[in-house]
């Protein structure tokens, strides 16, 4: 292992060779740095970064905390003191962040090392960063092709081992999405598991924290970091934390998995199908009982996610007015001048369709008919899960039902775009966690394309769903297989430093 080769691995890994000595928190931020310079151009997940900060703090890293050293990219949307965060913006374009988020104070406190932000569809309303109003990200399995989003840039990072790990947020897919597209690891925790204190707000009863990982384990190790209570955030719960990397390696047998008949749509990939059939049969082999299941009113759930996380939105929104940050447009000739043409040159388009459609749903007249609507039948969605949880520990299905699509293949027509939420949103909706494991790839054009596996669990229940995930994974090879660009570069890497004599 030469220092070069290091941003190749797992935090899980990365933080044993650091706590034995074998390198320095110094020597792994410049080696990342370095990867980033030379793959990043290609790949465009970073907004930005700050080595010189990064490199100070590794400096007094104490290598002996549970991520002691380790660096963490983080989505653009979470504040982190000192450094940008533009939820890929204009409005928030020089903004920047004056305090810590509590997820990014808890891996401080875990000796993580904040160093650099992500790209992000637009305040993280989109699948495939192209609503980003700073630049799209590439899937580095194929770069032709979108990481998926909104935390794309978080997932294109740690498939392509610019990062060792990353957080992202999932309001109706985010994390889980651009994990499965991807090719690595995300877990969208229980509603309330997580802070989010110092995020910006998309949709506040949806919206949560999670890890973007390559392993499992390393997926644990962050939620160890971050999960738990935080009395700045009136939403997080008091319920007590697991120890979620201690808890890996527990058998399936007598784990009762409920496969929805709901989850194989029409429109499901032929060969995001052979993947899950088969995921679903190797569970099944490792001891896990297979036990059909209803959730009836799935099919609703698109359409109750976009009135619900809409109207929240317009009124999240509401506060990027110029006035107290971000941008503000020129020689306003009055004061609605001045709001109507910061917001009109600050927001891109599909953030002021979705205030549109909000503020629409929440006026009066249509309160009834579409919000209150929405509520009720999101209340049917949690039931169908609460139902299902009686009889099951916890549900599997495709993670999306499509690889990931090519740069705007699905930009003309937004509806195709919302659609690849279809078995994500549920579980905002309903508050439950849920993670992407890789299960697979799909041939097209020539090129793979990794598939994911989502595992759903009940509500703080990410215990479960982490030993299922990892059982899964330590069984089977898809999550040891790299991206193209990092492996190439990779072995590049190695014989450069061969030839060096490293
Ligand atoms: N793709 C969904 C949307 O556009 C989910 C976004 C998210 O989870 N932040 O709203």
């Amino acid at each position: 292992m030469t220092a070069k080769d290091l941003p190749a691995l797992s935090v899980a890994d990365l933080q044993s060779l650091l706590r034995q000595r074998e390198v320095s928190p110094r020597e792994v931020i410049d080696a990342l740095q370095a990867r980033i310079e030379t793959v990043d151009r290609e790949i465009n997940a970073y907004l930005s970064l700050d080595f010189e900060a990064a490199a100070k703090e590794a400096e007094k890293a104490n290598v002996d905390l549970p991520l002691g050293g380790v660096p963490i990219a983080v989505k653009d949307i979470i504040s982190v003191a000192g450094q940008p965060c533009t939820c890929a913006s204009k409005i928030l374009r020089s903004y920047r962040a004056p305090y810590d988020a509590t997820v990014i104070c808890r891996l401080r406190a875990a000796g993580a090392i904040p160093f650099g932000k992500t790209n992000l569809d637009e305040f993280a309303m989109g699948s495939s960063t192209e609503n980003s109003g700073t630049k799209l990200t590439r899937n580095p399995w194929e770069l032709s092709r979108v990481p998926g989003g909104s935390s794309g840039g978080s997932a294109a990072a740690v498939a392509a081992d610019t990062a060792f790990g990353a957080l992202g947020t999932d309001t109706g897919g985010s994390i889980r999405q651009p994990a499965a597209l991807s090719g690595i690891v995300g877990l969208k925790p229980t509603y309330g598991r997580v802070s989010r204190f110092g995020l910006v707000a998309f949709a506040s009863s949806l919206d949560q924290i999670g890890p973007l990982t390559k392993t499992v384990r390393d997926a644990a190790l962050l939620m160890n970091a971050i999960a738990g209570h935080d009395p700045q955030d009136s939403t997080c719960l008091n319920e007590p934390v697991a120890d979620y990397a201690a808890a890996l390696g527990h058998d399936l047998r007598g784990t009762r998995l409920g496969l929805p008949k709901e989850y194989m749509v029409e429109g499901t990939d032929p060969q995001v199908k052979t993947a899950i059939d088969a995921a679903v049969k190797h569970l099944n082999a490792l001891g896990a009982e297979i036990i059909d299941i209803s959730l009836p009113h799935t099919e609703y759930a698109t359409a109750v996610y976009y009135i619900l996380a809409t109207a929240e939105a317009s009124a999240n929104l509401a506060r990027f007015d110029g006035v107290r940050y971000g941008y503000r447009a020129d020689n306003p000739k009055d004061l609605l001048d001045h709001y109507g043409r910061t917001r009109e040159e600050g927001f891109g388009p599909e953030v002021k369709r979705r205030i549109i459609l909000g503020t629409y749903v929440l006026s009066s007249g249509y309160y009834d008919a579409y919000y209150l609507r929405a509520q009720k039948v999101r209340e049917l969605i949690r039931q169908d899960f609460s139902r299902a949880f009686e009889r099951v520990d916890a549900l599997i299905s495709p993670t999306s039902p499509v690889p990931a699509f090519k740069f705007g293949e699905r930009t003309a027509d937004p509806l195709q775009m919302y659609l690849t939420d279809i078995f994500t949103c549920p579980a905002n909706l309903a508050g439950v966690c849920g993670i992407s494991v890789p299960c697979g790839f799909a041939e097209i054009d020539g090129k793979r394309l990794p598939i994911g596996v989502q595992l759903l669990g009940k509500a703080l229940d990410e215990t479960r769903i982490l030993q299922i995930a990892h059982a899964f994974e330590q069984t089977s090879q898809w999550h040891k297989e790299r991206a193209p660009i990092a492996a190439t570069l990779q072995t590049a890497l190695v014989r450069r430093s061969f030839s060096e004599g490293g």
